[in-house]
């Protein structure tokens, strides 16, 4: 729901202010839709559905992933493509992954959105409604921004949509922000009031491979993002969550686990985060005994380091891939 229109019509109306809150406390709780809304008048009901589409997004497509996984691909009313999904753990937690931009214009050279042309930057409502859209479906309580997009390139819009989420029954302390390592946004992020996670994709533990992988490193380098993560953690004391995407011969060797503990050093500071890939043609996933090797070196490093569990490879559920699929179509 945009919620400046929605705030807009009410004014426009003559109504209270309350009502807006009334309004999005519905939505937050998992309304399919006005009508639900029992303590609003009818009338205003009535002339909110006419003036303030309910959701901002359009439902384009879902897959369904045999480990119950959804994954939903929706367009923007001007016709911009973008992806969420709802990861369901055993654990009972339910976690939804949003985008914060429409394609992305950072070209990651394992990631099927960067292939993808830019669109633009989403709505602080678009993001919100990605979590609404399967709030009505079950009760969420954790979220990452790492679906399409650099959610810090649109920092304003993502804490934005962050302030609100704790309404929708995810906590800001539950709530992680993955980020290349984008340096004007990590700093407005680092003043933010807000206890958000912090996850920063390094993927290599060099700047010569990780430019090769991650282009973005040509402005940005390991060392300065490091930096910022560990002036991030002496502030806050919140460990910075490091992504690291295994690649088959890539980055995946033995004397690169050493590296990149060398690079990270003990502490806590820092906890590795091991992602087998969904393969998207250019590169193959690390096989599961590497990526425990991988590991192993890590923690005889002292470095705390755990693997991702894989959701939805049934359904393509990586950044992008059900977008790019669907523009090639
Ligand atoms: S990995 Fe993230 S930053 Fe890189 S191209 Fe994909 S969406 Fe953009």
């Amino acid at each position: 729901m945009d919620l400046e229109l929605l705030h807009r019509t009410l004014d426009e109306l003559g109504e209270p202010r309350f009502r807006g809150g009334q309004v999005w406390s519905w939505a937050a709780r998992g309304a399919g839709g006005y009508d639900e809304m029992t303590n609003v008048p009818a009338a205003l009901r009535a002339e909110l559905a006419e003036r303030v589409p309910f959701s901002t997004l359009e439902v384009q497509h879902t897959a369904t992933s045999r480990d119950g996984t959804v994954k939903t691909l929706f367009r923007t009313s001007d016709g911009r493509p973008v992806e969420a999904v709802l990861m369901r753990y055993r654990d009972a937690r339910r976690s939804v992954c949003v985008s914060s931009q429409s394609g992305c214009p950072l070209t990651c050279t394992f990631c099927a959105t960067g292939a993808m042309r830019f669109g633009r930057n989403l709505s602080a409502s678009e993001i919100l409604d990605q979590v609404l859209h399967f709030r009505r479906i079950e009760p969420v309580d954790h979220l990452v921004f790492m679906g399409m997009g650099e959610p810090l390139m649109n920092v304003e819009a993502v804490l934005g949509a962050a302030r609100l989420l704790p309404d929708v029954g995810v906590t800001h302390r539950r709530t992680t922000v993955s980020t290349i390592g984008w340096l004007p946004g990590l700093e407005r992020f680092a003043a933010c009031d807000m206890p958000l996670q912090l996850a920063v994709s390094l993927h290599a533990p060099d700047d010569a491979l990780r430019s090769r992988i991650m282009p973005v490193n040509e402005r940005y380098a390991l060392d300065e993002v490091l930096a910022s993560c560990r002036a991030h953690f002496a502030r806050t004391n919140r460990t910075v969550f490091v992504e690291y995407v295994m690649l088959a011969g890539v980055n995946d060797a033995p004397g690169q686990a050493r590296a990149l503990a060398s690079l990270l050093g003990p502490g806590r500071a820092f906890k590795v985060n091991l992602i087998p890939y969904n393969p998207t043609g250019v590169y193959e996933g690390s096989s599961r005994e590497v990526i425990a090797g991988f590991k192993a070196v890590l923690e005889e490093h002292g470095v705390r380091a755990t693997v991702r569990l894989t959701r939805g490879r049934d359904i393509d559920a990586a950044c992008g891939q059900l977008a790019a699929k669907a523009a090639a179509a």
